[in-house]
């Protein structure tokens, strides 16, 4: 399979590491948003958050929530996004799932994304759609 992410994790391709061990890679984002931005991923290829095992994706949450402290710390960012970008509509240009890690300072105009109003019949009826949906996967959670 042609993964750019596979070949940085197999080292066929050449990234700028900054931590590695048997299961998990992170390197710094060619075109970061801030300096410092960091892809998180592990070296095993699954295609988004919904396709990682369970159990992996909790490892790599661990890791990811100690590499960003190291990455406020070394840059001393004022903060970060965790961002997780799934199907080509969000964004997703790898399909190999990963999470970016953005060293965040006070007005550094990366854009918010624009939010939208609901009215009041519209609330109970967005909500209502995920409740039967999730009540349809509950069996996941525990199984
Ligand atoms: P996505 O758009 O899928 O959420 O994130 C993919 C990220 O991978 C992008 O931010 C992009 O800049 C980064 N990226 C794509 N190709 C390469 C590469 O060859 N090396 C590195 N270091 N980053 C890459
Ligand atoms: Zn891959």
């Amino acid at each position: 399979m042609d993964c750019i992410f596979c070949d940085i994790a197999s080292k066929t391709a050449e990234a700028e590491i900054v931590f590695e061990n048997d299961k998990y890679i992170a390197f710094l984002d060619i075109n970061p948003i801030n300096y410092g931005h960091t892809v998180v991923i592990p070296k095993t290829h699954y295609d988004n958050f919904l396709t990682i095992p369970s159990e992996e994706l909790a490892e790599l949450t661990k890791i990811t929530q100690y590499l960003a402290g190291a990455v406020k710390r070394a840059l001393k960012a004022d903060g970060f996004n965790i961002v997780s970008n799934n199907g080509l509509s969000a964004g997703q240009s790898v399909f190999h799932f990963h999470y970016h890690i953005i060293p965040r300072y006070e007005n550094d105009f990366f854009m918010k994304p624009r939010t939208l109003e609901y009215n009041d019949m519209e609330i109970p009826s967005y909500a209502e759609k995920i409740k039967e949906a999730v009540s349809k996967y509950e069996g996941l959670l525990n199984g």
